[in-house]
């Protein structure tokens, strides 16, 4: 039986307490010729892998600016982040993440490159987030948005960004811009790294 506490952080539970097939009560333990513990069902043989889940989202900008969501939902309720959210079960990051840009800001964009690919393995998440050109000043969030808005880079509400992975790619982004601007960066590229629980914020 699971040892976790419920938060409300995570979509869904990491350990059950039943079997998803037959409703038995599970076991956690090591399987046979593996080595970590799972939700075993020793009425049905079912065994409940957990595995991590994916984060997509965009880096939207229009003339400069980056455009930034008030989350209007737990987790960080009112803090700033750029649109992102699960991906879903059938489609791919780069269509999730048009998705999720869609019903958080409804900013018509035009997707460039993928820019950050974060591992948090303490969240067992892994975020996405592609660089966007936003085509348009009109914006229409949707009602996990409480207002959306473009942050001039010196601008941008750092120690009201939601999570460190929007924190980093907004980063990321600043620096690139500035060794473009400078000549020492031809383009965007793709920053690959990890976010443990100990670094600072
Ligand atoms: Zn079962």
């Amino acid at each position: 039986m699971s040892t976790d506490t419920a938060s409300f952080y995570f979509p869904a539970p990491r350990t059950q307490r039943y079997c998803s097939q037959c409703a038995h009560a599970l076991e956690r333990a090591i399987p046979p010729d593996d080595n970590r513990l799972r939700d075993l069902c020793n009425n049905c043989g079912a065994v409940h892998y957990q595995n991590p889940r994916n984060v997509v989202g965009i880096l939207p900008v229009l003339n400069g600016q980056i455009l930034l969501c008030k989350r209007a939902i737990e987790p960080r309720y009112g803090t700033w982040t750029l649109p992102a959210g699960f991906m879903e079960l059938g489609e791919t990051t780069l269509q999730g993440a048009i998705r999720e840009n869609l019903e958080e800001s409804g900013a018509r964009i035009e997707v460039q490159s993928l820019f950050t690919v974060i591992d948090v393995p303490h969240a067992n998440q892994v975020h996405f987030y592609y660089l966007a050109k936003v085509l348009g000043p009109e914006l229409d969030p949707g009602v996990e948005t409480i207002q959306a808005r473009f942050f001039a880079l010196a601008d941008i509400p750092w120690d009201e960004l939601s999570f460190r992975t929007v924190r980093t790619t907004i980063e990321h982004y600043i620096s690139d811009t500035r060794q473009i601007d400078s000549g020492s960066l031809s383009a965007y590229p793709v920053h690959n790294y990890a976010i443990k629980l100990t670094d600072s914020a």
